[in-house]
């Protein structure tokens, strides 16, 4: 065994990341597949949207300009010609002095340009008696007035949100081109763990980091491929990290300087070994490098180091392959800190805080063992490489851990 001679920055395992990992290509998903995907290429539409004039209320199509003067007072007698209805249209056109029934969405009839609300209108022996003059074009949406054809519905790189897929469909689209999600094989190591839900023997602990990381690659859009638990063998673990059909490879555990942290070798030899030991804590002992064009990250077994190594290299490289934007995911809050965080130059600290009245309390820096750390804690403070620390009373960014 030998101790790190020396550590990454933290910018610099960013840099190389940045440097190496790369939007994935396009394939094509289907309506409803679409939510939450990022678009690979822009979307023009086809057809006008409504592709009609059509009523915008329940009421009376007619010419606006004869209900010139009309009133409370002055009601003005209009024929009813017929009626319009959304999918039903009324087929002749309205002539001077009269009026069509007409329903919300239905097209609008030739001749008529407004809309009488029902509210200004009494309908009697098959007249209308209007009581609001109506400006032509009142209350009539107009074709193409929500998306006109040719006009570029959405732009490449767009992550979907639920009104977007709407609106996709609205054009008459079943499917659209999006980027591809990062296949992600989860590789778990170490000769202690056991799989919650069996019995264990006495010196073993739960596996906890599997469906740890399971949630976080669904989180930054990775599709997780059937996780590998395996014993801590330096040929398992090969075996396990250079079969192909994945994007990227997370192993937990192993990833240090000791007699049974086999990957950080593998990789070396298999690939390269970019990064190995980083200037932070928790997740010093993280790594990362590649096999051919697959991205491997080494990942402290220590549960908050692997959440904390996970965020800040693993789900940034996982991000910047699904097409998204490859900063923090979390949302943030300000707050003034109540108690000082301690730190050293030149290491970036991951600090627990939880979010009280008085603003964000730290909870633990130190205890990468300490699971529990993070789910007492509202979010994290990460404290930069060149400062010793931040005073209580400092206002910083809280990274919220809840979405
Ligand atoms: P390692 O990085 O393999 O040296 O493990 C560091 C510490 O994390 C040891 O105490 C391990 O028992 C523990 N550990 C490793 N893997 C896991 C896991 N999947 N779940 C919970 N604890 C783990
Ligand atoms: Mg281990």
């Amino acid at each position: 065994m030998r101790g790190f001679s020396a550590r990454a920055t933290v910018e610099a395992a960013l840099a190389w990341i940045d440097a190496h990992a790369r939007r994935l290509g396009p394939e094509t998903a289907a309506l409803d597949a679409l939510h939450g995907r990022v678009l690979a290429a822009d979307l023009h539409a086809a057809i006008d949207v409504p592709p009609f004039d059509r009523s915008a209320m329940d009421g009376y199509a007619l010419r606006g300009a004869e209900t010139d003067g009309a009133g409370e007072y002055n009601p003005l007698s209009f024929a009813i010609a017929g009626q319009a209805l959304p999918g039903r249209p009324f087929e002749g056109t309205v002539a001077p002095g009269c009026a069509v029934r007409i329903m919300t969405g239905a097209p609008l009839p030739a001749g008529a340009d407004a809309v009488v609300p029902a509210e200004y209108a009494t309908e009697r022996d098959g007249r209308v008696e209007v009581t609001a003059p109506l400006a032509p074009g009142r209350h009539v949406g107009r074709r193409a007035e929500d998306v006109a054809a040719g006009a570029l519905l959405l732009a490449a790189g767009r992550r979907l949100r639920a009104q977007d897929v709407g609106l996709i469909a609205s054009v008459g689209l079943d499917r659209a081109a999006v980027v591809r999600r990062p296949a992600v094989r989860i590789v778990v190591t170490g000769d202690e763990l056991a799989v919650p839900g069996t019995a264990k023997g006495l010196h073993q602990i739960y596996d906890a980091n599997s469906s740890m990381l399971h949630g976080l690659v669904c989180r930054d859009g990775g599709l997780s491929a059937p996780m590998l638990r395996v014993a801590d063998r330096a040929e398992s673990i090969r075996e396990a990290i250079v079969a192909p059909g994945v994007d990227v490879v997370l192993v937990s555990g192993g990833s240090s300087v000791g007699s049974e942290d086999h990957a950080p070798g593998i990789l070396a030899q298999a690939g390269e070994l970019a990064v190995h030991g980083v200037a932070m804590r928790p997740s010093s002992p993280a790594g990362f490098g590649r096999v051919g064009g697959t991205l491997v990250f080494l990942l402290p077994g220590n549960p908050v180091s692997c959440l904390c190594a996970y965020d800040f290299f693993a789900g940034r490289a996982l991000r910047i392959l699904g097409g998204r934007a490859p900063a923090w995911p979390h949302a943030v809050r300000r707050a003034v800190l109540t108690r000082k965080i301690a730190s050293q130059v030149g290491r970036v600290d991951y600090c627990r805080v939880r979010l009280g009245d008085d603003g964000a309390e730290p909870l633990a820096l130190s205890g990468a063992s300490i699971l529990s750390s993070t789910t007492r804690a509202d979010g994290f403070v990460i404290v930069p490489g060149d400062s010793e620390g931040q005073a209580a009373g400092t206002a910083v960014d809280v990274y919220l851990y809840e979405p």
